[in-house]
């Protein structure tokens, strides 16, 4: 395997950088310009202490960390190098590696050999970089699990019932004589095509809940101009300003975005229009949050509860009430004049409230419940999609039956069940699929 090296930290300064190589000869190769012990000769899994050299030069002092194949992370000899996390001296080391038979690593190029060397299948080398990008408990718990192979034994679980389908029909093909083989009718069938179906659709309702717990549930903050929508954002913003992503400008001339409340990760749509006062006209201002909360799975609805309600307000309450909705009483600082079932009681200038309005956003996203879930779970759209054409073909299979076509046809529909899912593993994957995927990682990986 060709000798590869990228720096695997994130590019800044720290503390320490590491860099990878990888490859048939990378202890080799690393060991010409380390000076401290023969990295050749040392165990596998050990750190030496030492100095990378540039001929007779040292660049940086350094600890190599050496992995024996098969037994490292993408199964080639690899040396881990620790270095000073300066961004230049990074760079020299890894200048040294390159001018000494090392090539740079594409993206995901680690986790690829990782995959080809059977270290990983597609669900657990997704799960690496769904570790990376988690935000919220739910994401890192999911991505955990897909690690520790829990998507792949779900999903060859799948594979093995229909490979046993399969493998029946072709006895019955290729040995009609054969007295003992298990005759596959459509009666025999259809309760296990039945049954497939019955577990994919529940492992696809389930991701669909998983998807919006881990990508952020769609949220709409709306109510009439001056209630107070933007000083409620930016109570929420402050609460949690170390992970708040993706907030270009100011949040009055953009309020799209993520941010994490408690185990809840809320995608804020924007809701445009809702600062636009002076030329407001209310009823555009309805058919804008209307709009926005088409879109919602959650809605948060904020009145001023210091004034009397009006039409508006009982109008966008009126619209609201069948959509998963927290009602905001909002300027409690003042004298309270508004007395509504379920209301939740804030001050977005005093931010005050702010405990009791994430708690209730946990109690209706029932994020509490979900996140016990032991159910099993795809991690992303790639997975599900997959799933579906799957499930797709199962439902195929289901209709020929019903039509009392021959058996050998309807094997045409479970052989590409079988495959689709092969697809999410990568156990049948075209090598351009492969490509494109690990392009996507990002480099040290
Ligand atoms: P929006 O138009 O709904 O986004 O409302 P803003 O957040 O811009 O607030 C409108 C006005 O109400 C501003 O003058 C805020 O300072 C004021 N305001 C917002 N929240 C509170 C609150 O909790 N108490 C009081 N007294 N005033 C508030």
């Amino acid at each position: 395997m060709e000798n590869i090296c990228a720096i695997a930290t994130p590019y800044g300064v720290g503390a320490i950088s590491v860099i990878r190589a990888s490859g048939t000869d990378s202890i080799t190769l690393v060991n010409k310009i380390f000076k401290g012990k023969d990295l050749t000769k040392v165990k596998t899994h050990t750190a030496s202490y030492g100095y990378i050299m540039d001929e007779n030069e040292v660049v940086d002092e350094v600890l190599c960390f050496v992995y024996k194949a098969p037994k490292s992370f993408d199964g080639e000899n690899m040396v881990e190098i620790s270095c000073h996390g300066g961004v230049f001296v990074t760079n020299q080391v890894l200048k040294t590696l390159l001018k000494n038979g090392f090539r740079m690593a594409l993206p995901g190029e680690f986790s690829k050999r990782a995959f080809l060397n059977k270290k990983m299948d597609l669900t657990q080398a997704e799960a690496v970089m769904d570790i990376i990008s988690s935000t919220n408990k739910i994401a890192l718990k999911s991505s955990f699990a897909s690690l520790r192979s829990q998507t792949r034994e779900l999903i060859q679980g799948f594979r093995n019932e229909l490979l046993d389908i399969i493998a029946k029909i072709e006895v019955n093909i290729d040995y009609p004589e054969y007295e003992d083989a298990i005759e596959v009718t459509h009666e025999y069938l259809l309760p296990l095509v039945d049954d497939l179906i019955l577990k994919m659709r529940k492992i696809l309702k389930n991701s669909e809940i998983s998807t919006v717990a881990i990508h952020g549930i769609k949220t709409a903050i709306i109510g009439k101009p001056n209630v107070g929508k933007s000083s409620l954002l930016n109570m929420l913003l402050d609460e949690e300003k170390a992970i708040v992503s993706s907030y270009a400008g100011t949040t009055r001339d953009m309020i799209e975005g993520t941010l994490n409340i408690g185990n809840v990760t809320l995608h804020l749509i924007d809701t445009a229009g809702i600062h636009e006062s002076e030329d407001y006209v209310e009823s555009i201002g309805i058919e804008r949050s209307k709009k926005a909360m088409e879109e919602a799975n959650l809605v948060l609805l904020v009145v001023d509860a210091s004034k009397e309600l009006d039409s508006v307000d009982l109008e966008l309450l009126e619209m609201t009430k069948n959509k998963n909705r927290i009602i905001i009483g909002n300027k409690t600082d003042l004298d309270t004049k508004v007395n509504l079932d379920n209301m939740i009681y804030i001050s977005a200038l005093k931010k005050e409230g702010m405990e009791l309005l994430s708690n209730k956003i946990e109690e209706v996203t029932k994020i509490d419940s979900l996140f016990d879930m032991n159910g099993y779970y795809l991690n992303n759209t790639r997975q599900t999609n997959l799933m579906e054409e799957s499930l797709n073909a199962l439902l195929q299979a289901k209709k020929s039956m019903d039509n009392l076509l021959d058996i050998s046809l309807i094997e045409i529909d479970i052989k590409e069940a079988f495959d689709k899912l092969g697809e999410i593993t990568g156990d049948s994957n075209p090598d351009e699929l492969i490509n494109a995927l690990f392009s996507k990682f990002c480099l040290g990986k």
